[in-house]
């Protein structure tokens, strides 16, 4: 009998992309008023997470060193908001021209410092994060029509994760220059090098100095730029602890604040619902960038009647996915970004496994060096369980059942969290009755983690507040 499966039919031969594009400095200094600077704290290095190699020394933003780059920003601001609409448009068109010609290095870099497959970085990461400065140029000149006004804030500081480095600095930024603002943002400790290398495209658009300032460190770095006092608007994205930490900062100094937080989403399959094309949005849903996505698919909801089938075909789907080398073209599930989140991921999974959920792995091997977890599923889980509840941050997946629509709806809002929900099923009107009841910013139906610039994004309870992403995302960075 011929050996039919999938994953073993097929050798792959190895299709690393080639490292040469990017031109990795050994250290890296601060971006501030369009020049590159020491900071004045320690430097520190970043890794990459696939094999623990050091990538570059990156410099440390003190609070007077944020200061600096608030006052550039300041200085910036008389400039740049002074600019027409018009003006300011023909700098994001060209800062994303650039990002589209520096694309590929663009993404091998993300890839390196991040640990997420190549073809993520290159197919959905740098495309959408060039296509969010094309969609806020267009907006630069027409923010009349868009209902907020058009007067600009001031300076923003913007403080962002590691889990989309690029995008995420995309989503604050492009909606903060369109609308006359500046900005000091911090990306996160464990991947600054890409938002250093959109530094040195700033400077290749010749955008005014002090129009864009990027402060690396640690946490004390974000929350020096989050508490200056000559900040305007803070916008973060991160985990609710952090989140809820900034709030009680902000509260009171009149600052505008958008919170982008965790999330537990359901991803809820209905009987009639066609089932490959479920199974391909599961793994979209939980698996994709390893499942460092704040609104991952990470609860599986499936209906009783088709549990048995689901889930046979969604083991047999995550046999053939191929976890190693993030620069390998046929990669599917990278390296977890840090020490620190394996370990989250490790003991929240021990929890799942303690706490009665049956675990499984596909037979999968785990390259010796760097940080690796396995695409992992728990069934029999109850929504009592922590696996149920808290955010794992990683690929795995809780599975609960229900029977009726009604319970599916209870189950998904079982949640202190409120950011996304996918539904499965073949009816329009049940789309549309759960779309009613479920309390999540996005809801997608018959897919999973579908992102557009000109689609709102955000979440209710605490998944944070304010919306990022199309019109609605100007009324964040406008006085209105
Ligand atoms: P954090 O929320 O700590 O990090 C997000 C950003 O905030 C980083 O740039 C971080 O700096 C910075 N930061 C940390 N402390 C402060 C502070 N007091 N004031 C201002 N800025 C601060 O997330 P972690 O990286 O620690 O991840 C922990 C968990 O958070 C994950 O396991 C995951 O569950 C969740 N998370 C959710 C994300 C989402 O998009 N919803 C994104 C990332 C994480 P630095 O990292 O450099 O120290």
């Amino acid at each position: 009998m011929p050996d039919t499966k999938f994953d073993t039919m097929f050798d792959y031969a190895p299709a690393p992309e080639s490292r040469d594009v990017v031109d990795l400095k050994s250290s890296y200094g601060l971006f501030i008023n369009g020049e590159f600077v020491d900071g004045s704290g320690p430097s520190f290095k970043t890794v990459n997470p696939a094999t623990e190699e050091t990538l570059a020394e990156v410099a440390t933003a003190s609070s007077d060193d944020v200061d600096r780059a608030v006052q550039a920003a300041r200085k910036a601001f008389g400039v740049w908001s002074a600019l027409p609409g018009a003006e300011r448009a023909k700098y994001l068109f060209r800062i994303a021209r650039i990002i589209q010609e520096r694309a590929r290095e663009l993404a091998v870099l993300e890839s390196l410092d991040n640990g997420k497959p190549i073809r993520e970085s290159r197919d959905v990461d740098v495309p959408l994060v060039a296509a969010h400065f094309f969609y806020y140029a267009g907006w630069a000149d027409k923010l009349e029509y868009a209902g907020f006004g058009s007067r600009p804030l001031g300076v923003a500081g913007q403080v962002i994760p590691w889990n989309f480095p690029l995008l995420m600095l995309a989503w604050k930024i492009a909606p903060a220059l369109a609308c006359g603002n500046t900005v000091v943002l911090k990306p996160a400790e464990t991947t600054p090098l890409t938002a250093l290398l959109f530094a040195d495209i700033c400077r290749q658009a010749e955008l005014p100095p002090g129009v864009v300032n990027i402060v690396t460190g640690a946490g004390e770095t974000g929350a020096a730029v989050v508490s200056h006092p000559d900040v305007d608007k803070v916008a973060f994205t991160g985990s609710t602890e952090v989140g809820r930490i900034i709030a009680r900062t902000v509260a009171g100094t009149g600052k505008k604040l958008t919170l982008e937080l965790g999330g537990k989403a359901a991803n809820i399959v209905f009987d009639d619902a066609a089932i490959d094309q479920a199974v391909e949005g599961i793994v979209n849903g939980i698996f994709f960038n390893q499942g460092h996505v704040c609104c991952a698919g990470s609860r599986l909801l499936v209906q009783e009647s088709v549990q048995e089938e689901l889930l046979a075909a969604l083991k047999r789907r995550l046999g053939t996915l191929r976890l190693g080398d993030p620069l390998d073209k046929n990669t599917d599930i990278g390296a977890i970004n840090s020490a620190e989140q394996l370990a989250k991921i490790r003991r929240l999974s021990d929890i799942g496994e303690s706490e009665g959920a049956e675990r499984w792995s596909p037979a999968c091997e785990l390259p010796g060096k760097g940080f690796w977890f396995p695409p992992t599923v728990f069934t029999g889980v109850a929504q009592s369980h922590s696996i149920a509840r808290e955010e794992i941050f990683g690929p795995v997946l809780s599975v609960l059942t229900f029977r009726t629509p009604a319970e599916a709806v209870e189950k998904a809002n079982n949640t202190p969290y409120g950011l996304s929900a996918g539904v499965w099923t073949e009816k329009g009107s049940r789309i549309l009755w759960m779309a009613d009841r479920l309390r999540a910013g996005v809801v997608w139906a018959n897919t999973f983690n579908k992102f557009d610039p000109a689609s709102p994004f955000g979440g209710y309870k605490e998944s944070g507040y304010g919306r990022e992403g199309g019109r609605h995302g100007l009324e964040a960075y406008l006085d209105v």
